[in-house]
């Protein structure tokens, strides 16, 4: 027992020594991401389960790392927020994403709403609300076509500067979602207080709805109690025309996942809309 104890406690130390060497080759490559232009932005769209078509589109950071090979956001997005370099790449991802929306409304695509993750390293920053303000107006992009996603975890440790912050993002006319619904216990009485306008129904929620009678009842009583608050409801992860038709029946207002379309190059993206302008 002795001897293969030890023999664990060495198989951890070395797993976490290479955890923690491949953790500062992601901070140290992130960087020089931005200058050396390994940053992409791409878009997932977000359709209307009333009419079909494509409302929305959620953006989502890609990083080609060629020292490093595939780093997927769930990696890089945590290392880059506990070393402070989200304010500088978040700030980024904004932008771009706000020049989009921009582009295609100039050329005369159908309107929609841009949706950008912000992560709470940046929603704590205390000008937040006249930075995003200012590069709206910079891009000169209307606020009602840009939403911002918060996951609950935002209002955890300073639930007064968060409604704060909130209510001037909201006086701005910038609209709020909460990401990952579902998976932070949020208090209601919260809710009501955060100037929110849309839930995003967790994935986690959503994948066995067909199946799963514990997060069908999750998934029903989030839409209901949304629709009592007059708030507007999207569900993430959708993959399958069964898990659409539940949601659909259910009164879920907007949906995003697979099964319209992965995240999507802005050409493809483009392509897209301009398929449902002339369709
Ligand atoms: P999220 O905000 O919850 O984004 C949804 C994730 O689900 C995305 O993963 C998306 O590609 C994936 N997804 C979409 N549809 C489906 C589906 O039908 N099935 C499955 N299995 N997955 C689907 P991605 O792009 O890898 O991003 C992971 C997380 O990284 C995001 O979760 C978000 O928390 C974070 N992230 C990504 N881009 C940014 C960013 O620009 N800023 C910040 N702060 N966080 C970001
Ligand atoms: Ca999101
Ligand atoms: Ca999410
Ligand atoms: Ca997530």
């Amino acid at each position: 027992v002795k001897r293969a104890g030890r023999h664990d406690f060495r198989f951890f130390t070395a797993a976490m020594q290479q955890r923690a060497a491949r953790h500062l080759q992601v901070v140290n490559g992130l960087r020089h991401a931005l200058e050396r232009e390994q940053l992409r932005v791409v878009y997932q769209p977000q359709v209307s389960l009333k009419t079909g078509r494509i409302c929305g589109a959620e953006a989502l950071l890609r990083w080609d790392a060629p020292e490093l090979g595939a780093v997927s956001p769930a990696e890089f997005i945590p290392a880059a927020e506990e070393s402070g370099l989200i304010i500088s790449i978040g700030d980024w991802v904004l932008r771009q994403a706000v020049r989009q929306a921009r582009r295609w409304l100039d050329a005369g695509l159908p309107p929609l709403v841009m949706a950008v993750n912000l992560s709470a390293v940046q929603f704590r920053i205390a000008d937040l609300p006249s930075q995003v303000a200012q590069i709206l107006y910079e891009e000169g992009l209307p606020p009602e076509y840009l939403e911002l996603e918060l996951t609950e975890g935002v209002a955890l440790q300073d639930p007064q500067g968060a409604i704060a912050t909130m209510t001037q993002l909201h006086d701005r006319g910038i609209r709020m979602s909460i990401d990952d619904f579902g998976t932070g216990f949020s208090s209601l009485s919260h809710l009501k207080k955060f100037k929110v306008y849309k839930l995003k129904i967790d994935q986690s929620f959503v994948r066995d709805i067909s199946t799963d009678v514990e997060d069908k009842a999750i998934v029903c009583a989030i839409i209901n109690m949304a629709r009592s608050l007059g708030l507007t409801t999207i569900a993430e992860g959708v993959e399958t025309l069964e898990q659409k038709e539940f949601l659909r029946e259910q009164l879920c207002d907007e949906m995003q996942g697979y099964h319209i379309a992965k995240p999507l190059a802005p050409e493809e993206f483009e392509r897209m809309l301009s398929r449902q302008r002339d369709s």
